[in-house]
Parts: structure tokens; sequence; C-alpha cells
């Protein structure tokens, strides 16, 4: 007999979505462990190693469980990189409950699955993506770290739809770096490229998790 598919998780936990355009909505987060990825900047580097195997069904329940006190209609798949694990039957199994699922992904892997919303996030140096992600994504997501520079920036946006944002998220929060965002924000708009936004990270103004 095969033994149960399982999936390390690091934490399942209900919060407010507080970036990009889907921010202020409620959503339970599943944290999955591991990531492909070692970026300096990362503020989710518990979820780098370790998690809790856990069976299709345990994290059903406990989806379902938080649900019933919680009553949000989105799943937000994250991590670390949520796409370094076979994630197929989990948003199978999420999408049959009535859920709408997010993805928020480094890009550097391959997903063909029923996601409703993939916030796509290149990260440095190369900042690389797969073509996929062009019809895919419905945003994008960068780090505005000290090394970031506008070409880059420039790169992403011919890369991407003119129709999908591009928000700047400072690092953190923090006060160089949003100068930098505001910054980049203003090159963007001189240089004629549409679509480039200031972002910001909710759940760290409001110190919530
Ligand atoms: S891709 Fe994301 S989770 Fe992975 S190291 Fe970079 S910031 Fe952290």
């Amino acid at each position: 007999m095969h033994p149960l598919p399982t999936l390390k998780i690091t934490e399942i936990f209900p919060s407010i979505q507080g970036e990009g355009l889907r921010q202020g909505t409620p959503a339970i987060f599943i944290r999955l462990s591991g990531c492909n990825l070692q970026c300096s900047f990362c503020d989710t580097r518990y979820a780098w190693t370790g998690g809790r195997e856990k069976t299709m069904q345990e994290i059903v329940d406990k989806v379902r469980h938080i649900h019933t006190d919680y009553p949000a209609e989105w799943i937000c798949l994250t991590g670390g990189e949520p796409l370094v694990q076979d994630i197929t039957s989990l948003i199978l199994s999420l999408k049959r409950l009535g859920f709408f699922i997010q993805v928020e992904t480094n890009a550097t892997l391959s997903c063909n699955l029923p996601v409703d919303w993939y916030t796509v996030s290149p990260k440095p140096d190369a900042y690389a993506f797969r073509p996929e992600y062009k019809k895919k994504a419905h945003e994008i997501k960068i780090v505005v770290t000290k090394d970031l520079n506008y070409p880059v920036i420039r790169r992403l946006r011919n890369a991407f739809p003119d129709s999908i944002p591009i928000w700047l998220q400072p690092q953190s929060i923090l006060k160089w770096s949003t100068k930098k965002a505001l910054r980049l924000v203003r090159e963007a708009l001189e240089d004629g490229q549409a679509n480039i936004r200031l972002g910001v990270q909710l759940q760290r103004l409001y110190g919530i998790k």
C-alpha cells in the first residue's frame, strides 16, 4: 500500500491579505515549508527548513476547522516557496470545498494548477521567472532591496502586460526602502512606464500575523 501523500507545512492561520491588489481581504494562509532560493532579505526564513509532515486530510481538516470561526472565501498558499512541493491535490481538494486560491510564488517553478490568483515575485540577483507566468500573473511584487535598480523594473515592466500592476514593496516597511521605492516609482513615471505602484505590508503596519 502506498503511504498517504503528505506536505511539509510551517503554519496554517487566519489573517488578512496585507499586500497587493487583494489587500484587506480575509484569507486563511497555508505556509508551506521549503524554498529553492535563499534571499538575504527573506522575512520567512523560518519556513526554509523543517515544517510538519501533514496528510492532505489533516491540512483540509485544519482549514475547515479555522473556517467554522473565520469563514474566509480565500486560501493563500505561501511559503517559503509553495511550488517546491507538489500541491496539486491540495489545491484540488480546496477548490472542491469552494475556496478561491491565491498562490504567492517566486515564479521559478512550473505550475499548471487551477489557481484563481497568482502573485508573482521574482527575486534577485537574476529576477528570473518562467515564461508561462507572463500570462498567468495577476500582479507582480518586487521587494525594494538595497541592490534593486530601475533597469530591472523596466525589464519586468516590458515582460508583463501593462494591465498587470508591478508593486514596489518596501523591504519590511523600512524608511530607506520606502524612500527608494518612491524614487523608483517617480523614475518609472518619468520614463513613461505604466502601472508601477508603491506597495505596503498591512500586516506589518498593523502588527498582525
Ligand atoms: S523566494 Fe521568498 S521565501 Fe524564498 S528566500 Fe526568497 S523571499 Fe524567502
